[in-house]
């Protein structure tokens, strides 16, 4: 069942099966939506439902030659247009056969090699399929050029325009497709997904917290930087309500270099929305903190948790424009503690 590799996205899913079944899709979608939610491989379900050979059952069927071939990602009607520095990275391109340093943008070139491709008759396929990832990696000559191959577009042919940054492309490029939006993925289906691979469910709970939505971030996550981030949390929060500021001067002065300083004030920032989130009855990000977060956003009063939260965006700017890291972690930590009267 290889649309169900796809998690939580079940209306973009819906949109492109269907418009596939119908022998009627668009000639360009516009795959929107934040890192590590399955955009690139929604492309591929979608390359592959389009060509599969499969003479029964559901397509993509995931294991006939075509299917196959498009997911070693050589189908001759199937072409996956990337950035070089993506392509050495992902290992497609050998960096020694590049001359100079890989580029990091889709060149008029490269646009122009794709569209002479795409002339051409099927080879093997019913559809041409041409994925662009990351889109707004094509520098604007490039997406003028593609814009004219959009304009009239060769038969039987989808453009699958890939980008975390659709606002980052030419309005006239973006108006040529059919937009396909994509959600970042609730906590659970994060949660499930990193289960299903492996990960315990305590674990899995903790990355998930984290992720942003993003099961490419969850993955990529270090178990033992989340475990840093909440000893970190629980020694500021300790900090914060000891009966005295010794505790407090004493973080500062040991996160004095700025980068560290701004690490602290950062998760202090994400940790007081929890706290705003959780004062509203909401479910917080920071999991593993439920339980603190319930007793203190119960405990500090509403003003008193919003000025934490402009205190932190104050702080972090302060430190963006080179404040001393040691005298902005003072003001932070000082701060609340005054805003809580403690
Ligand atoms: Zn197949």
């Amino acid at each position: 069942m290889p649309w169900q590799q796809i998690a939580g996205q079940d209306r973009a899913v819906r949109l492109l099966r269907s418009a596939l079944e119908r022998g009627q899709p668009h000639h360009a979608y516009l795959l929107a939506g934040p890192a590590g939610v399955g955009k690139e491989l929604l492309a591929r379900l979608f390359a592959q439902a389009a060509n599969c050979e499969a003479v029964s059952g559901e397509q993509p069927c995931g294991s006939c030659p075509a299917c196959a071939a498009i997911a070693r990602g050589n189908h001759p009607d199937v072409a996956w247009v990337l950035p070089q520095s993506e392509a050495v990275a992902r290992g497609i391109v050998s960096r020694a056969d590049l001359e100079g340093t890989p580029s990091r943008e889709i060149r008029v070139d490269e646009v122009r090699a794709l569209s002479r491709r795409l002339a051409l008759v099927a080879a093997r396929g019913r559809r041409k399929i041409a994925v662009l990832a990351p889109a707004e990696a094509m520098n604007e000559r490039a997406q003028n050029t593609l814009l004219k191959t959009l304009e009239e577009p060769p038969p039987a042919t989808t453009f699958l325009l890939v980008s975390e940054q659709p606002d980052a492309l030419l309005a006239t490029v973006r108006s040529r497709c059919a937009r396909v939006q994509l959600a970042p993925l609730p906590e659970k289906v994060l949660v499930a997904e990193l289960v299903k691979r492996g990960a315990p469910a305590e674990e899995a709970r903790r990355r998930a917290a984290r992720a942003d939505g993003s099961l490419g971030r969850a993955l990529s996550l270090d178990p033992e930087e989340l475990e840093r981030r909440r000893e970190l949390l629980e020694s500021v929060e300790a900090a914060l309500a000891a009966p005295d500021e010794r505790d407090a001067l004493d973080l500062a002065e040991g996160a004095g270099e700025r980068d560290a300083a701004r690490g602290i004030a950062e998760a202090v920032q994400a940790w007081t929305r929890d706290l705003l989130v959780a004062q509203a009855g909401g479910e917080i990000e920071t999991q593993e903190l439920a339980g603190a977060a319930a007793r203190l956003s119960q405990a500090i009063a509403a003003p008193a948790l919003l000025g934490q939260a402009s205190l932190c965006a104050e702080v972090i700017e302060a430190l963006e424009q080179n404040g001393n890291g040691r005298l902005q972690l003072e003001r932070l930590l000082l701060g609340i503690r005054e805003l809580r009267h403690v």
